[in-house]
């Protein structure tokens, strides 16, 4: 479904990023994913190589909060590979503190890595995608996006400026035919949600009408859907893949 597409996926060494990079290489495209650190890049390049040594996929690890390591990188996948198709913004960080316990630099940092790194990449990204006729935008958003949480209030905040950032840009960039869009993906099997005891996991699986919690590749699929031709009419949708849950 992806074939000759250049994807970025930034937060692609674990969790539901390792899974987009999985089912976007699964489906022909060619992938630069983003980690935090060198050594969790490798691991991750080394699980994927393993799996499949003619997977077209490389890592690297810019700061992303810091805006000239951000485009240094962008500029050269985008000279290196011509361009760049598919930009997908995955990497994030959840909080759970109460008010009382926030002060703004916690704030702050929150809205750094879910929101101003967005941006980082978006930026150069779209300049490269504008000179090449269209691409498309892809933004892990959350089902807290809706109701918000009640604690680490910066999380809900992060993902309803990213619902916000995707419909925007989708109005003001279709015309130079680049689709922006997010999923928003309810309680996800990643290495978060499995070290939770069953006792807690339970009271959570009950409110999801599916109830099961999501596997990272349940997420991934809507990811490749929005990546993909088939939706080439798809834009400034917020996706929810969360069972229908109700938090
Ligand atoms: P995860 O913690 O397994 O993965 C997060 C990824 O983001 C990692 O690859 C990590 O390296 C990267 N990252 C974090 N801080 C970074 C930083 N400062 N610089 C660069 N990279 C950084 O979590 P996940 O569940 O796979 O989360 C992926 C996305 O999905 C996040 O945006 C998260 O908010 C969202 N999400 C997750 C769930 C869930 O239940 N797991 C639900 C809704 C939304």
């Amino acid at each position: 479904m992806l074939k000759g597409k250049i994807a970025v996926v930034t937060g692609g060494t674990r969790g539901i990023g390792y899974a987009i990079v999985r089912k976007f290489l699964q489906n022909n495209a060619q992938v630069v994913l983003f980690g935090l650190k060198k050594e969790t890049v490798k691991k991750a390049l080394e699980k994927l190589t393993k799996e499949n040594p003619s997977w077209k996929v490389e890592g690297s690890w810019p700061d992303l909060t810091d805006t000239v390591d951000v485009e240094r990188e962008i500029k050269r996948i985008q000279e290196n590979y011509g361009k760049i198709d598919i930009l997908v913004n995955n990497a994030g960080v959840s909080d759970d503190k109460g008010i009382d316990e926030y002060n703004v630099e916690q704030f702050t940092k929150i809205m750094q890595i879910n929101v101003d790194a967005m941006i980082r990449t978006i930026l150069p990204t779209v300049k490269g995608m504008k000179e090449h006729g269209g691409g498309c935008i892809i933004n892990t958003s959350s089902m807290v996006s809706k109701n918000g949480q009640p604690g680490g209030v910066a999380y809900p905040v992060s993902k309803f400026a990213v619902n916000g950032l995707t419909v925007s840009l989708a109005r003001e960039l279709g015309p130079y035919q680049i689709r922006v869009n997010a999923v928003a993906p309810g309680v996800t099997k990643t290495d978060m949600i499995t070290e939770l005891p069953d006792e807690e996991l339970q009271p959570i699986v009950q409110m999801i009408p599916l109830q099961r919690i999501a596997d990272p590749e349940n997420v991934a699929d809507a990811f490749l859907f929005l990546a993909s031709d088939m939706a080439s009419y798809v834009t400034g949708a917020i996706l929810p893949v969360d069972g229908a849950a109700i938090v």
